[in-house]
């Protein structure tokens, strides 16, 4: 049943859309458990979307407890191919100011108390991350932001810290050494989770200050992060409706088939237990249950 071809996961300060056009709201149960909230079907710009807010409305999941599997399974049950993620950010550069866009283009993870993989319990898959974001609809989403007013910087590295805290001065300055262009809490197992549900995944970071690095503008607060988010999350809602109408109705990247050459486990040794946990990304690729071939 597709419900949608487009998902939207909104992070801080982004908990609902305006203007949806025939918005319902669906409750939906995965075998990973509930998503971080009722997903609201609708449209917008003329295209059927999904959206859920990655902490739920009202602000209740910290980073480390976001369902992330269930929430991406949920949007992949929906029927999305595409999935734009929408964050919240510190600049680690200079030149990446308070109220900027930037559209990363790769990530490096620190997170290390969140399960990152649908292939567990009997099955093992990998699929590739060398390129974690779509390249195409990284582009098409950078041209969108592009149009709506603030700076948009295009390409960067994101790096995914577990949180809930901010980072110390140290653990800053070293991302500095690394060459790390934004830093953010979410963007890690989503974007992992993702390719192997085989949608393409790409980030709108909407960056609120310059984390704890910077020598001038003081450590970051929450209070600071919230006076700018009101601003961009504005602009955010502006990029989304800029860029659902421009979106091909073919995906033209390689995301639709990470799969395909991934599934290492035989498949006469995937039980049926993982076949009914994971038929949803599995059956395209396995024979169908029942189909005799198990012997
Ligand atoms: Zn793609």
């Amino acid at each position: 049943m597709v419900m949608a071809t487009v998902g939207v996961i909104g992070g801080s300060g982004l908990y609902q859309i305006e203007g949806f056009v025939g918005a319902t709201e669906v409750d939906i149960d995965t075998p990973f458990g509930k998503p971080s909230d009722r997903i609201v079907v609708g449209e917008l710009a003329g295209v059927r979307i999904a959206f859920l807010p990655r902490h739920g409305r009202g602000h209740r999941i910290g980073p480390s407890e976001i369902p992330q599997r269930a929430n991406i399974y949920a949007l992949k049950a929906l029927g999305i191919e595409r999935l734009i993620s929408v964050s919240a950010v510190g600049s680690m550069r200079e030149g990446i100011h308070p109220l900027d866009m930037v559209v990363p283009d790769q990530i490096y993870d620190r997170t290390t108390l969140r399960p990152h993989s649908f292939f567990t319990d009997g099955i093992v898959a990998h699929v590739g991350l060398a390129d974690p974001y779509c390249p195409d609809l990284s582009d098409h989403l950078a041209v969108a932001a592009e149009q709506v007013g603030p700076t948009v910087h295009r390409g960067g590295t994101y790096v995914c810290i577990e949180g809930p805290q901010f980072s110390t001065r140290a653990e800053s300055r070293i991302y500095r050494q690394w060459g790390v262009d934004v830093i953010g809490m979410t963007a890690m197992p989503e974007a992992r989770l993702a390719r192997e549900a085989e949608l393409c995944y790409a980030t709108l970071a909407l960056v609120t200050d310059y984390d704890v690095w910077h020598e001038t503008s003081g450590p970051v607060t929450v209070g600071q992060v919230e006076a700018n988010l009101g601003k961009s999350v504005k602009a955010a809602q502006e990029t989304l409706k800029r860029l659902l109408p421009t979106l091909p109705a073919r995906r033209g990247c390689n995301c639709g088939t990470a799969l395909a050459k991934s599934i290492v486990t035989a498949p006469n040794l995937i039980s049926p237990e993982v076949r009914q946990r994971l038929g949803l990304l599995l059956d395209k690729y396995l024979p169908p249950v029942g189909s005799g071939t198990g012997g």
